[in-house]
């Protein structure tokens, strides 16, 4: 086992109210916590590289939190994020939306809950900024799809594939059983957790996005819907 670095939270946030509190609870978990106010010193924070876990409020100063959440994925974003939201009401809109958020939280909401999310999502994320000498040294058929479930990490090829969490999760769930049908259900059961409360249109933005991924990287495996049922892991057998 590596020495474990402290998780790297970013907070945007620019309530005080709720930041400062949250910072103090958060530190004392032993994360390391950065703490921006707004839309655009966060994008470019995460653009320095190093951030685990994004805990991200919607209603910013300059840029709306959706609009952040959709910029860090189109940037290749590969950890977690995390939606702080005051506006309940829109939470399904949110959700249904999907901009590549991992999980939501609505305020106020209990800090030992947030702590449970954060844990859980930085488990599921794992090592997103692993050091490249961790990747497999020998070389692999082009178009082959692996998924190291321990480090979290999938290529094709030698190619890593950026994902996120929740497409990372789908991935090795699939790959778990190449060619078998896995329904709706399991996915959603273990993927997601009881505390989802989302709809299943998340599910299908994921496999969607995952499915993209695969083909723009030219991988012979493809995400198969299995209508009704769910969902399976094909490896194309013209060229096996
Ligand atoms: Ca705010």
């Amino acid at each position: 086992m590596l020495g474990q670095m402290p998780a790297q939270l970013l907070l945007v946030e620019d309530d005080d109210q709720i930041a400062i509190p949250l910072i103090r609870t958060l530190e004392r978990e032993d994360y390391t916590v950065e703490r921006v106010a707004a839309g655009v010193p966060a994008l470019e924070r995460v653009a320095a590289g190093g951030v685990d876990l994004v805990l991200l409020d919607l209603g910013l100063p300059d840029v709306d939190g959706l609009e952040v959440c959709r910029r860090l994925r189109a940037a290749d974003f590969g950890g977690g994020i995390m939606i702080l939201t005051a506006r309940g009401g829109e939470l399904d809109r949110v959700v249904g939306l999907d901009v590549g958020a991992d999980d939501y939280i609505a305020k106020p909401f209990a800090l030992a809950e947030l702590l449970a999310r954060v844990r859980a999502l930085l488990r599921r994320a794992g090592q997103v900024a692993a050091p490249a000498a961790l990747a497999p040294t020998t070389t692999a058929a082009p178009d082959v799809v692996r998924v190291d479930a321990d480090a979290r990490r999938a290529w094709v090829g030698d190619a890593e594939l950026g994902l996120t969490a929740k497409e990372f999760d789908v991935l090795a769930l699939l790959a778990s059983s190449p060619g078998a049908v896995m329904t709706r259900e399991r996915v959603m059961d273990e993927v997601w957790d009881e505390n989802w409360f989302g709809s299943t249109k998340t599910l299908d933005a994921t496999i969607g996005r995952l499915r993209q991924k695969l083909e723009d990287s030219g991988a012979r495996s493809r995400v198969v819907n299995v209508r009704g049922v769910g969902f399976r892991l094909e490896i194309d057998p013209q060229d096996g």
